[in-house]
């Protein structure tokens, strides 16, 4: 066992404050990790707020996580005492549903496992994330973090990397191909970079006028404002994807009017209150599609991080000590992020 520090909410309306508790002693495939950094990932302040109303308090968020492997269970074969590795939104699933043997372990029939808010399918117990100062993980749901690559910029990959790089590959966005990225935040910054990176042309779509430059820099061939309807009729049925990370409720009709002949829009964004459904007549003059995406699978997680090691891709961070997380998430629902908060959790053990 071991003593881990780390903050939690312990009810909807509290903020994070400082508890500990300790870890499993490890099992045969366990991977025990210092954690040096995690991310702040919008879903986190979600579930805090027990926004999607199923939340199990305390909630000690977190699933953006890099860590420095301290030690391994006695079956573990890929990770060695000193490795530096990531963990996303999945510690566990049934490893053996249809979903689950196709590396869809996100879409696992019976539910994967997450990092917090989740439940052990041994013990039973709920599982507790990376605003904490340990971590223990079975190993096949450990990745490994490329070299080269700055710790800190790397743990948003592990959601925010992931979240987009898995829709615009399975969309094929690529040379020859207009993307559009609604948001930037967290997810959208990353979507941006990503999709830069395979060779689409990239739009972004912001509500801040503020964050045009940003977005030009970030890798964004164009920019619009998605609340100014002239903007938006420029691009009128040319687009092949739109990726909407938008984390509020909001009208989709402007953007599926964007969609050329069988484009598709996916939503990854998950906001507290349902978006209105769109007019039908949008979707089947253009035999456009509406689709929705969840994270990404274990494998293509590492092939993402692989990506980005080749690609010199980080995410733009904001580090911050782990007693500033309350101020954080305010700004954060202010769109006011540059563009992810990341823990620095070295703040938790002074
Ligand atoms: P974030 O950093 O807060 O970014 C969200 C962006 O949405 C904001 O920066 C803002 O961009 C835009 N936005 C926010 N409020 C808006 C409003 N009222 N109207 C229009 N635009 C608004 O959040 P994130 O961490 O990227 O997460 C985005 C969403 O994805 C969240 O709902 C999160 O829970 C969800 N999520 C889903 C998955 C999945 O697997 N599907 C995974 C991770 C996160 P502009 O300032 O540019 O307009
Ligand atoms: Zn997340
Ligand atoms: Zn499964």
């Amino acid at each position: 066992m071991n003593t881990t520090y780390a903050y939690a909410a312990k009810d909807a309306q509290s903020p994070l404050a400082p508890v500990q508790f300790e870890r499993r002693a490890l099992r045969d495939h366990d991977v025990q990790m210092e954690v040096l950094f995690c991310g702040v990932c919008h879903s986190d302040l979600h579930q805090v707020r027990d926004e999607w109303r199923n939340s199990i308090f305390p909630v000690v968020p977190g699933h953006e996580i890099v860590g420095k492997v301290t030690a391994v269970g006695p079956q573990v074969t890929r990770y060695k005492v000193g490795d530096r590795v990531g963990v996303g939104c999945m510690v566990d699933s049934c490893r053996t549903c249809p979903s689950c043997t196709e590396g869809l372990e996100q879409y696992c029939e019976t539910g994967f496992v997450a990092t917090y808010n989740g439940v052990d399918r041994e013990s039973g117990e709920i599982t507790l994330g990376g605003y904490s100062s340990t971590l223990v993980v079975d190993e096949s749901f450990v990745l490994r973090v490329p070299e080269g690559l700055d710790a800190a910029g790397v743990a948003p990959l592990l959601c925010a990397g992931i979240t987009t790089y898995s829709p615009l590959r399975q969309w094929g966005a690529g040379p020859g191909k207009k993307v559009g990225i609604a948001g930037l935040g967290g997810l959208g910054h990353m979507g941006v970079k990503l999709a830069r990176a395979m060779g689409a042309h990239v739009v972004l779509f912001t509500t801040s006028p503020s964050k045009i430059d940003d977005a030009k820099r970030l890798g964004a061939h164009e920019v619009v404002i998605s609340r100014n309807p002239d903007e938006m009729a420029a691009h009128a049925n040319s687009f092949d994807f739109i990726l909407n990370t938008v984390a509020a409720q909001h009208d989709l009709n402007p953007f599926l009017n964007l969609l050329r002949r069988d484009g598709t829009m996916t939503l990854v964004g998950a906001p507290e209150h349902d978006h209105p459904s769109p007019q039908v007549f949008n979707l089947i003059f253009k035999r456009r599609r509406l689709a929705g995406s969840l994270i990404g699978g274990i494998a293509e997680t590492q092939e993402m991080l692989d990506f980005c090691g080749k690609h010199g891709i980080t995410s733009d961070i904001e580090l911050i000590q782990i007693q500033e997380i309350n101020e954080a998430y305010e700004r954060m629902l202010k769109s006011d992020v540059k563009y992810r908060f990341v823990i620095d959790l070295a703040s938790l053990r002074q």
